[in-house]
């Protein structure tokens, strides 16, 4: 059978793509692409031209089979999402899901993903941290999910629309309290902005400024949240005794 190559692209910056990655679109019988439009894109800045087929959340049932199919026929096929390393929070997971099951060779030409890039940039801990994607907008999954994360030791890293960032920042404090947060903004674009902020004043800048492009939300761990807030007490405690004094 053929290989299923797991091609990362760019997450904005189009020179952030690696040589091999080029040499594998090239070389492929066929791209499976979760945004033709988007993908087309960038295939013709680095002049390749391939067949492509659309592979996304809403046909992944039928085109994944269809593209199993094509793989053990002997087809090469590359998949590419949206942005960044295919897997991650895009239906490239349950392709390659289907070829494992299948025995079928799985490549991979790796390359830039947003919640690694935000993490590394935000200056919390990586030595242990949570990737927890999006949150679920159904309410009672949403609420256990952000309640389950009250105890989470380890850095957490979430993505966000930015539609929804208000929602999300809102019901983070209101259920982790007012903790450290970094807000990495456009990553590898012109306007990257990294933003380190608590909770609170995160809710606060995004109530007055309607929140736009993409974000990574790096979250503190439970435990350095607490030192945290043992730390400001102790602060708190010596400035009011120098008041009285
Ligand atoms: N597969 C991608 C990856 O490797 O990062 C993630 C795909 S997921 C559908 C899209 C989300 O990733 C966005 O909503 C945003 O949270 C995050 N993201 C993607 N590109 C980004 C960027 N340039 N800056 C900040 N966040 C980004």
């Amino acid at each position: 059978s053929g290989t299923l190559y797991l091609v990362a692209t760019p997450i904005g910056n189009l020179e952030d793509i690696t040589i091999r990655a080029l040499n594998i679109l090239k070389d492929v019988d066929l791209i499976a692409a979760e945004d033709t439009r988007e993908t087309i894109k960038m295939l013709n800045h680095f002049d390749i031209k391939k067949p492509m087929v659309s592979y996304y959340e809403h046909n992944k049932a039928e085109k994944g089979n269809y593209l199993i199919r094509l793989l053990l026929e002997g087809k090469n096929i590359a998949v590419v999402s949206d942005a960044g390393t295919p897997g991650i929070s895009d239906p490239g997971e349950d392709l390659v899901r289907l070829a494992v099951q299948s025995n079928i060779k799985v490549s991979m030409a790796p390359g830039p993903v947003a919640a690694i890039m935000g993490l590394v940039l935000s200056g919390m801990p990586t030595g242990r941290f949570v990737f927890e994607g999006f949150l679920p907008m159904n309410k009672k999954q949403r609420k256990q999910r952000i309640s389950d994360l009250k105890d989470e030791t380890r850095t957490i890293i979430l993505y966000e629309a930015p539609h929804k960032l208000t929602h999300t920042l809102n019901d983070l404090y209101e259920a982790l309290g007012d903790r450290n947060i970094t807000i990495a903004r456009e990553l590898t674009k012109r306007y990257e902005e990294i933003f380190g902020c608590t909770l609170s004043q995160a809710v606060d800048k995004y109530s007055s400024v309607s929140p736009r492009g993409e974000f990574v939300l790096v979250l503190e761990g439970a435990d350095a949240c607490e030192l945290d807030m043992k730390e400001k007490r102790k602060w708190e405690s010596i400035s009011i005794r120098e008041h009285v004094d």
